[in-house]
């Protein structure tokens, strides 16, 4: 028989587990009994809408079969089974799964963290076997096919006389080493306690034949029997006594279902019982999943009705700006076959969705006061995913989501809260001061926040969507956001604007001429006496602040915009008086210090320049002639 080939990228993978040194290789058991759950729910599933499927749940199980001669390990499954074509898509190679794409990224690294980072399938069973078979009949013919692998050289697929419709997956064991016993896994114990660690809820019964003692009738001696057990509770985790329920299990549970190997930062179990009835299991990551900020990021949660899996990503149960959430949802109240379509438009999904988007802005709450380590790193991972949600839908969930929000402070050097920063507010202030830039340092050595940060707290903005969500809240507790770098910005008195205003119409002649130099690059150019030791700054006008600009334009789109910017000269500097100097004394001159500080007002706000060459050479024009 003609063996076929891996694809490239499945040959890798199965590389890394043939030569895996992962010490932790139970894990094949827990992969091949979920894959083998997976394939009965898909069963059950399918029988909901195709009658001709002959479907009953009390038939529906797992096999575990052991053969300590031939050192093989089976498990098998009633589940929907594969084709020949779905043997060859589905085990050649690896499609949707995240490994590979992980794999990539991070290729030269150790080979350890693949495994801990995602669920490996299939795949893991080469961590202990030399050679795998997998028969399978699915219910969608009347034929049964082998696939059967020995590593990475390749697979067969051939016919097979399977008659149920279902899978059963053979190992063949490898050799034992003297670091590694891989006969254990043929062990009862063994396998018995790997399965309740990580399979106990799985809902269909893992059988094994077992050897148990019982006494003999009428006789003080005891014999031994074997006899086919269950090995699970299959009582899913969600239905399980939260007082019994340890914190390990939920852990197990979170990465065997969620492939992440990270502990989640938080776990919300709750039952709620009133308009509807509803068990719930939620989970926060520690972590943004590698695609999370990716379309192909898919939301939702694992809807459940009478133990029945409903549907696997139930996303009108979240929010899009709590999408980062996982977790199971159990519900009696919603008909078995909910489509995606009428899940919709189900008055109690909805309800259910409300209450959960409750639950999980109050655990957000909780921590953020009593656990601000966590909440930081919660904010670390997700907290951009709010503010979209804040600046999404015209602002319509902004209230919601605002108390969430988090900044860097001028003043506490530390993230702050809105209600933080108000807070410290007396009556008559009235606004809140933030200021943008790509980061804390290079906000912290912008002209305009030198002052302001003297005398207020500024919120530092250091993402790109930051200032839009801020521009769609517009008020917080009645206080007004102001970005330093606008004409709003300004903090004089009274006296210092009367000061500055008889300066620049004592000079209006030299600004005007000024502003006609730059043409429409400025707005207006004045002097001012708002900076303390920076020469130079560009304020906006208007709606459109300079950060915004510089985000707009950076979108793949045609719309180009520009803020209406004002650019300032510090009256205190010495660059002022030599500017009124040249202004009277060579005209030539006074036009390349101009062009000069434009640019550099540009450089400072972090726009771009468009003719750098000239920069360039009236920079050593003016160096030349000193
Ligand atoms: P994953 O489960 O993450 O998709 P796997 O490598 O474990 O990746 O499995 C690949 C695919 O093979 C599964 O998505 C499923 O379609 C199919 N498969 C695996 N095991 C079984 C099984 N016991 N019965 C039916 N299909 C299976």
């Amino acid at each position: 028989m003609k063996k076929k080939e891996f694809k490239t990228e499945s040959k890798r993978v199965l590389d890394l587990m043939i030569n895996s040194i992962y010490t932790n290789k139970e894990i094949f058991l827990r992969e091949l009994i979920s894959n083998a759950s997976d394939a009965i729910d898909k069963l059950s599933f399918m029988s909901l809408t195709d009658k001709s499927i002959k479907y009953k749940k009390s038939d529906m199980e797992i096999r575990i079969d052991r053969d300590k001669d031939k050192r093989t390990l089976t498990i098998s499954d009633t589940g929907c089974g594969m084709t020949e074509e779905e043997l060859e898509n589905n085990l050649g190679v690896i499609a949707e799964s995240g490994s590979l794409h992980f794999k990539e990224e991070n290729d030269g690294k150790k080979d350890v963290n693949i495994i801990g980072q995602f669920g490996v399938g299939f795949y893991s069973a080469f961590m202990v076997s030399k050679k795998v078979t997998v028969e399978s009949h699915s219910y969608k013919n009347d034929k049964s096919y082998i696939w059967e692998s020995e590593g990475t050289d390749g697979y067969t697929i051939s016919e097979g006389t399977k008659k149920d419709i279902g899978t059963t997956i053979t190992l063949y064991l490898k050799d034992d080493t003297d670091d590694i016993k891989y006969s254990d896994y043929l062990d009862e114990y063994r396998l018995r306690n790997i399965i309740k660690k990580y399979s106990d809820y799985i809902s269909y019964p893992i059988k094994m034949e077992v050897t148990n003692n019982r006494k003999k009738e009428d006789s003080d001696e005891y014999e031994e029997y074997t006899e086919l057990e269950t090995l699970n509770s299959m009582m899913p985790l969600w239905k399980k006594d939260k007082k019994k329920i340890k914190e390990e299990d939920y852990n197990n549970f979170y990465s065997d279902k969620f492939y992440d190997y990270d502990k989640p930062l938080k776990v919300m179990h709750f039952n709620i019982e009133g308009n509807v009835n509803y068990t719930a299991l939620l989970y926060i990551p520690s972590h943004a999943p590698y695609n999370y900020y990716m379309k192909d990021y898919e939301k939702g949660l694992e809807l459940y009705t009478n133990g029945v899996l409903i549907m696997d990503k139930a996303s009108d149960l979240l929010p899009d700006y709590y999408s980062f959430i996982k977790g199971v949802i159990d519900t009696d109240d919603i008909p078995l076959n909910i489509s995606r379509e009428t899940l919709q438009d189900d008055k109690n999904i909805k309800l259910i969705a409300k209450s959960i988007e409750g639950k999980i802005k109050k655990e957000l709450i909780d921590m953020l006061n009593e656990d601000r380590d966590k909440y930081e790193q919660f904010y670390k991972a997700f907290g951009m995913q709010l503010k979209f949600g804040i600046y999404n839908d015209y602002g319509i969930n902004k209230d919601k989501l605002s108390d969430l929000l988090m900044f860097y402070s001028s003043k506490e050097k530390k993230n702050i809260t809105l209600k933080e920063y108000t807070d410290k507010l007396k009556e008559e202030d009235k606004n809140i001061y933030y200021a943008c830039g790509e980061s804390v340092d290079k906000i912290d050595m912008l002209p305009q926040v030198e002052r302001v940060k003297d005398k207020y707290e500024v919120l530092y903005l250091t993402e790109y969507v930051d200032e839009f969500a801020l521009k769609t809240i517009g008020t917080y507790n009645d206080k007004t956001f102001i970005n330093v770098s606008s004409d709003q910005g300004d903090i004089s008195t009274e006296e210092e604007k009367e000061e500055i205003k008889k300066e620049n119409d004592e000079s209006k002649e030299l600004l005007d001429k000024m502003k006609d130099i730059l043409k429409d690059n400025v707005k207006d150019v004045k002097f001012t006496n708002e900076l303390k030791s920076h020469p130079v700054c560009l304020v906006s006008e208007g709606e459109v602040s300079t950060s915004m600009e510089k985000v707009i334009n950076a979108m793949p789109t045609d719309e180009k915009i520009s803020a209406s910017e004002v650019l300032k000269i510090n009256i205190n500097h010495k660059i002022s008086n030599k500017l009124k100097e040249l202004f009277k004394t060579n005209k030539e001159e006074f036009e390349k210090y101009t062009k000069v500080i434009y640019y550099e007002a540009r450089l400072i706000e972090g726009l771009p320049i468009d003719n750098p060459t000239e920069l360039s050479n009236l920079m050593c024009d003016i160096m030349a002639s000193k």
